[in-house]
């Protein structure tokens, strides 16, 4: 069940940030992963995370999903705070996540992928039942133009080059319509035209939600991110726009100098 509104802790104003971080730790054994984070992200925002390896920005993710309980500090996504709902339940509030190395169902076509990630109860209404295919089609058909795979729809997705993989599990995400995407390294693999068809992608995709991406690639971080957050040892170094980041003399020290 989607949170009902008048349940929420706070109203929900337009001004307001979609997602607000606050103090937001985890130890794993002492050793603290994300450390006292603090960060917003706007309406329509496409935030790019960087930051060297075990900086916490997978962690970091993981934590807004719900898959790992934060130690402490909150997470409000539309005012509500995710650190007190399940995986499940921060889904169904809009937000979703797609992990580092893509997870489709190979032995399927790239049509059922998307059927079987299409939200509950679509599909199956007596005798709506014809009309609803025909609209599950076509939302499946227009996502699959969105991320390059009108073409290979029936095609098994273990057939799927890498790039087209992390394509597909982009659609499978957004044909439940979140409010908010987390994407970690989405352009890993991908050859040069395929990361210039991905910007293209999240700059589309950017202008009707939020959507925070982890990516090494400063070219590509430059065509995608309006704004950009450096975590290096579980805290916020800088944040600011490409242009600000990169002449930051502490980014440079311990991220992009090497
Ligand atoms: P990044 O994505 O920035 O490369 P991660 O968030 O994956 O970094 O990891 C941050 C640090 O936390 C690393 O040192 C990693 O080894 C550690 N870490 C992540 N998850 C766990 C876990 N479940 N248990 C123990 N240590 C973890
Ligand atoms: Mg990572």
């Amino acid at each position: 069940m989607r949170p009902q509104r008048g349940a929420m802790p706070h109203s929900q104003s337009d001004t307001e940030s979609i997602l607000r971080i606050e103090d937001l730790t985890v130890s794993f054994d002492g050793f603290r992963a994300v450390d006292a984070l603090s960060l917003s992200v706007e309406r329509n925002e496409l935030r790019v995370i960087i930051g060297p390896n075990g900086a916490g920005k997978t962690t970091l993710l993981d934590m807004i999903c719900g898959k790992t309980r934060p130690s402490s500090g909150r997470v409000f996504f539309n005012g509500i705070d995710l650190t007190k709902l399940s995986e499940h339940q921060i889904v169904r509030a809009g937000v979703g996540r797609k992990f580092q190395t893509p997870s489709v169902y190979e032995d399927l076509t790239v049509i059922e992928n998307f059927e079987i990630s299409l939200p509950e109860g679509q599909g199956v209404l007596g005798s709506l039942f014809f009309r609803r295919t025909e609209q599950v089609m076509e939302r499946i058909t227009s996502i699959a133009e969105q991320v390059f795979l009108r073409d290979q729809l029936d095609q098994k997705a273990g057939r799927l080059s890498h790039g087209q993989k992390q394509w597909l599990e982009i659609g499978m995400l957004l044909i439940q319509s979140p409010e908010l995407l987390l994407l970690d390294e989405p352009v890993a693999g991908m050859s040069p035209r395929e990361r210039e068809q991905t910007a293209d992608l999240l700059n589309r995709i950017s202008q009707g939600k939020s959507v925070i991406v982890i990516e090494h690639d400063m070219d590509f971080v430059k065509r995608i991110a309006h704004k950009v957050t450096v975590l290096h040892q579980g805290r916020l170094l800088s944040e600011g726009s490409v242009a600000e980041v990169q002449e930051d003399s502490r980014v440079i020290d311990v991220y992009l100098g090497h």
